[in-house]
């Protein structure tokens, strides 16, 4: 069965358009770039259009719509294996409490959140038998909290304590942080590192700062357990090593987002486990027509 793959999809768009491709790419993990673009023009040329899922043309629209960088760093699979698992990643967040947004929702310097949102569903945290609260008065997102008990009673069987320093930060909040993180570094550098109010996942409810929120974080068991074992819970690292311009952070070793199992094992799989990306692509997915 000839498969459409996600490089070779790619290029015959830019150079063809949809309708070029159809039924024209072959399976092609691995295949060079330059061999697919003229594989596929040949093909094109000759054989006639036939019937393509419409959802494949869109997952090919929504791909193209994606950075230079995401493109390159993208797995090279089918385009088919790519839908079937958006669509497992679709149908989990049914299950997600429907009165607050998306454990998916896209939130980063280009797209903010109003000054009033407030998630619906926020707990208080307290120290208990699973992980250590390092600050009074902090709430999370009631998803993420069961998500992080469940994580942190792990690693405190294999031996690691979480110790959880900031999570829930209202807009007001998050503003007088950044305006202070303005006074102490300057603008450009404030900006880095600390968020503007209104595009912080904070704000979500969903993300959490964990232990000394510095770099160190990654060389203590803690930091250590979460790079190894944190997204088997849910939980996935937003702002890696080396993509300060595609996240508009530089690295936080410390900043964790839940997004559920499913949706790191997506990032992991297609994304090069960069969760912008993918939470680029799941928006470009739900607003491409
Ligand atoms: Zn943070």
């Amino acid at each position: 069965m000839k498969k459409n793959c996600v490089l070779c999809l790619f290029f015959s768009l830019s150079l063809l358009g949809c309708h070029a491709q159809k039924n024209t790419s072959k399976t092609g993990t691995g295949s060079k770039a330059s061999d697919s673009v003229q594989t596929e023009v040949v093909k094109a040329q000759k054989s006639a259009p036939v019937e393509v899922n419409p959802e494949i043309e869109k997952l090919a629209k929504v791909i193209s719509s994606m950075s230079d960088r995401c493109k390159a760093e993208m797995k090279n699979g089918s385009l088919e294996e790519l839908l079937a698992d958006l669509h497992k990643v679709l149908a989990v967040e049914a299950s997600f409490p429907q009165d607050d947004l998306s454990l998916y929702y896209l939130i980063d310097k280009k797209h903010p959140v109003d000054e009033s949102y407030v998630p619906a569903h926020l707990v208080k945290l307290q120290s208990n038998n699973f992980y250590v609260v390092n600050k009074k008065d902090i709430y999370l997102r009631e998803d993420a909290e069961a998500a992080l008990r469940e994580m942190a009673g792990n690693a405190k069987t294999d031996g690691v304590t979480l110790d959880v320093s900031s999570t829930y930060r209202s807009y007001a909040y998050q503003k007088n942080l950044f305006d202070y993180w303005v006074k102490v570094d300057g603008l450009e550098e404030a900006e880095r590192e600390s968020a503007r109010p209104g595009t912080s996942q904070h704000q979500l409810g969903v993300a959490i700062d964990f232990g000394s929120i510095d770099d160190d974080y990654d060389t203590t068991p803690g930091g250590k357990w979460m790079y190894k074992h944190a997204s088997e819970y849910g939980w996935s690292l937003s702002f890696p090593k080396g993509y300060e311009d595609v996240t508009g952070y530089r690295w936080e070793c410390w900043h964790f987002r839940y997004i559920g199992v499913e949706a790191c094992r997506f990032q992991e799989k297609w994304f090069n486990n960069v969760q912008q990306y993918m939470l680029e692509f799941i928006d470009a997915w739900k607003k491409m027509q």
